[in-house]
């Protein structure tokens, strides 16, 4: 048979949800095995976002909506940028798409012409790199270290920069490092991109889930010459705990707008109708369980950084936001654990997993070796079984 396309033949499966795969393959095995892989709230959507959607089921509301979603929920992703992040946008400059993941691919379908560079700053989020190769593009990786909390300089930017750039895609706070970029590092790396006339994916996915009263500036905030250039890409997946209904959106002017939309049509149709009602009662009905869940991160977080950060051989940084820590395992290569010789982060997450049956995610996945992503988006009692079995596990 004929060979398959070559740009689909490069594209690896996500390394989050094969971990995620796994686990709950290994959970139904009857396996006893502690995940710390994909993050996803534990928590139940609440009660009147479901409620919503349940009537939205009884009085009918089942038809096909615009391709952009329905008025109402463009109407209070405006409504609720200008109240979290003091940005205006008009509901024709807001489309809607099923889950930010795909939000993600649908606007960098309409930015890129084959062989366009797209910057990306690592340990990045895995699905960045295979959608801009997806969408034609070149992923081009700049690499934060440790030292500098993972974070990017307006420096580095600028030095990655070539005439077939495109793009900059931040995602702020961070999946994996739960980093937060301040009001000031945005601003120097926004001028960069004006400099060079780039766009700029801002994924604000996590932006609720702030810790210590931190503030979370939004990228289209800054000015009206950044503004124009940014695509904002939020959702409700992870604030209001409704990873399974498939809700993501894109806030940008309304050229391309539009030209999402277009697409949209082609693609999806519209995401679906009932999720679309969810999310519009997520976005203006109630705020305080997103804030009651957001409490109970972060004093998962404390715990967790706390316990991490007293194994001898391990260390992670407390980040500002999200719900995951990069744990360094620098000092375990060369040890024999589980009875393998560690070479890297790959070999400690499959030995962690085979013999003390803990699911974490390699950060190879996301752009740098020797350190493990764990999600602490679990109950208290499993983020402690989970690590007290990693602490057996190193101490050997
Ligand atoms: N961006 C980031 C940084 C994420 O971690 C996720 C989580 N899957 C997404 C986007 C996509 O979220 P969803 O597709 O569930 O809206
Ligand atoms: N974003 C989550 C994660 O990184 C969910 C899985 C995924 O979609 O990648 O774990």
């Amino acid at each position: 048979m004929k060979e398959l396309a070559k740009v689909a033949s490069q594209v690896q499966a996500s390394a989050t949800l094969k971990v995620d795969a796994l686990f709950k393959q290994m959970k139904a095995d009857g396996i006893n095995v502690v995940g710390f892989g994909a993050g996803e709230p534990d928590f139940n959507t609440p009660d009147n976002i479901n409620e919503a959607a349940i009537q939205a089921i009884k009085s009918g509301q089942t038809k096909y909506t615009p391709s952009n979603g329905i008025p109402a929920l463009r109407q209070a992703v405006a409504d609720w940028l200008k109240s979290r992040c003091n940005i205006s946008y008009s509901p024709n400059e807001i489309v809607v798409a099923s889950g930010a993941k795909h939000s993600i691919y649908i606007a960098l379908k309409t930015l890129l012409n084959p062989g366009d560079e797209v910057i990306i700053p690592a340990p990045y989020w895995v699905t960045y790199t295979e959608s801009v190769k997806m969408a034609g593009g070149v992923p081009v990786v700049v690499s934060a270290p440790e030292s500098a909390d993972f974070k990017i300089t307006a420096q580095q930017l600028e030095a990655a920069v070539t005439p077939k750039t495109k793009l900059f895609i931040i995602n702020n706070p961070s999946n994996p490092t739960g980093m937060l970029y301040s009001e000031q590092e945005l601003r120097e790396l926004a001028a960069v991109c004006v400099k060079h006339d780039l766009y700029i994916i801002s994924d604000e996915i996590y932006c609720e889930l702030v810790y210590n009263g931190k503030k979370f500036t939004s990228m289209a905030a800054l000015e009206e010459d950044i503004k124009e250039r940014t695509i904002i890409v939020n959702g409700v997946s992870k604030s209001y705990a409704m990873t399974g209904w498939r809700i993501g959106y894109t806030a940008s002017n309304a050229e391309i707008a539009e030209v999402m939309s277009n697409y949209l049509s082609h693609s999806t149709s519209s995401p679906s109708t009932i999720s679309q009602i969810a999310a519009a009662e997520a976005l203006s009905g109630p705020q305080d369980e997103v804030y009651a869940m957001r409490d109970v991160f972060q004093e998962r977080r404390n715990y967790i950084v706390g316990r991490v950060n007293a194994i001898e051989g391990l260390s992670c940084r407390n980040p500002d936001g999200a719900f995951y820590i990069m744990i360094n395992i620098e000092k375990m290569i060369g040890k024999t654990l589980g009875g393998m010789v560690i070479q890297n982060s790959d070999d400690f997450s499959l030995a962690l997993l085979e013999s003390a049956r803990v699911a974490v995610v390699s950060c190879t996945g996301f752009g740098c070796d020797n350190f493990l992503r764990l999600t602490y988006a679990d109950s208290i009692e499993n983020i402690k079984e989970g690590i007290d079995r990693l602490e057996k596990f190193v101490k050997g």
